[in-house]
């Protein structure tokens, strides 16, 4: 399995050469700053299988809140992953970066207590006030199972 995936003014490229994990939307007030949009969609995979182009220099980082940073394209500014300190071995992509057709569905809506009005869900996936349950849906690499975003 292979995945190619750039940011918008194509500075930043990378492969991924392994499956992405689940995903699902992430509507709280942080993915929908860090997006521009409606929610997050984001999928977890080990950095290990992540080939980095930048030739630029242009990867930039910022720590959203303590031990949690969102990495990003400094000339675009299209966010490309975020990982955890603790975790740094695992990065969430932001799907929006792919370049590569990424066939997987989302599992559900989580953090919906926060959801930006103007977006109605309108699909029949589960939804949830904060955190999607483990049964449905685990985020890779995110605090899910603190119970904290
Ligand atoms: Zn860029
Ligand atoms: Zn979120």
């Amino acid at each position: 399995m292979s995945y190619r995936g750039s940011c918008l003014c194509g500075a930043i490229t990378y492969t991924l050469n392994a499956e992405l994990s689940d995903f699902g939307y992430c509507h709280c007030e942080q993915c929908r700053k860090a997006s521009g949009a409606a929610f997050g969609a984001n999928a977890g995979v080990d950095r290990a299988h992540v080939d980095l182009s930048d030739p630029g220099d242009r990867l930039t980082e910022y720590a959203s809140s303590p031990g949690k940073v969102r990495a990003f394209c400094g000339g675009c500014g299209t966010p490309l992953f975020a990982y955890l300190t603790t975790t740094p071995h695992l990065i969430r992509i932001r799907l929006g970066s792919l370049d590569s057709d990424f066939l997987k569905t989302a599992k559900a809506h989580a953090f919906v207590a926060e959801k930006a009005d103007w977006y109605p869900i309108e699909d029949g996936l589960p939804q949830f006030d904060t955190w999607a349950d483990p049964d449905i849906l685990v985020q890779v690499g995110s605090r899910q199972s603190q119970k904290r975003r």
